[in-house]
């Protein structure tokens, strides 16, 4: 196990904290912290960042398993990942496969409305500006991505990303209705999918409840937060 003590912190997010193991390699910490809101409501919840750490490791590895490129290393119990350091991209990649949440509040989608091709979005990572939504000629112009073939890649690993979990999930009794990812290079200049796909990153509903088993609880103050994350865990660990 490694001694965070004399580790230099990178870098402190809402919910994970990324300290310097070596110039290749980081450790991640998953912390019990929620907000929601860019920040605006917070909570903590005991063992939150252990059960993000463990579900997003095995996804993580499911990602890996189906030739998708991503930083994750190592799960060290309860709440840490040994990763690649990465330059990551301030892009926030949202994939819809249901109309929910913000898409709601912008356009005039019908709630739970089937989005088939899914929606991808990208979003401008800065709390500032509520991660505004990108198109290409922004996302170029602020230097938040280098070419359209970038943006291109990125849009293509993510629909991968959705057809792997999505066909992961059902079977277990969970529909991904939604999520976010994010990307970064490694030192030799590789493009990887990074950071965490846990219930604080996707929408997860119950496939014969209709139930959230997500970040919305806290979002929408529905109670049972770690009850359900729990759920999504013994889910996602199951062998079926
Ligand atoms: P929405 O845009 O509807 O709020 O979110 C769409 C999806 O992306 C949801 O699964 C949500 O959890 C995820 N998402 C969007 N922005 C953020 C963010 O800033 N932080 C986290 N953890 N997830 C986000």
């Amino acid at each position: 196990m490694i001694n965070m003590k004399h580790m230099k912190l990178l870098y402190t997010g809402k919910a994970k904290s990324v300290y310097e193991i070596d110039s290749d390699t980081v450790l991640m910490e998953f912390r019990d912290d929620l907000t929601a809101g860019d920040g605006a409501k917070k909570d903590t919840k005991s063992k939150k960042g252990a059960l993000n750490a463990e579900i997003s490791a095995k996804l993580l590895e499911l990602m890996e398993d189906n030739g998708i490129p991503t930083h994750f290393i190592e799960y060290q119990k309860p709440n840490r990942h040994v990763a690649k350091k990465v330059e990551i991209l301030p892009l926030e990649v949202i994939c819809r496969n249901i109309a929910t949440g913000s898409l709601l509040r912008r356009y005039p989608f019908k709630a739970g409305q089937k989005l088939s091709p899914p929606i991808i979005e990208m979003g401008y990572k800065s709390d500032e500006y509520h991660d505004p939504m990108l198109n290409d000629d922004i996302a170029l112009a602020l230097g938040a991505a280098s070419s359209r073939e970038e943006l291109d890649e990125i849009r293509q690993i993510t629909l991968k990303v959705n057809r792997v979990l999505k066909d992961f999930l059902l079977p277990r009794g969970i529909i991904l209705v939604d999520f976010k990812l994010e990307f970064g290079y490694d030192s030799s200049g590789k493009l990887l999918l990074a950071d965490e796909i846990s219930p604080d990153t996707c929408r997860f509903w119950d496939a014969g409840t209709g139930e959230i088993m997500d970040k919305d609880r806290f979002r929408q103050d529905l109670g049972s937060v770690v009850e359900y994350y729990e759920e999504v865990k013994r889910r996602i660990l199951s062998q079926i």
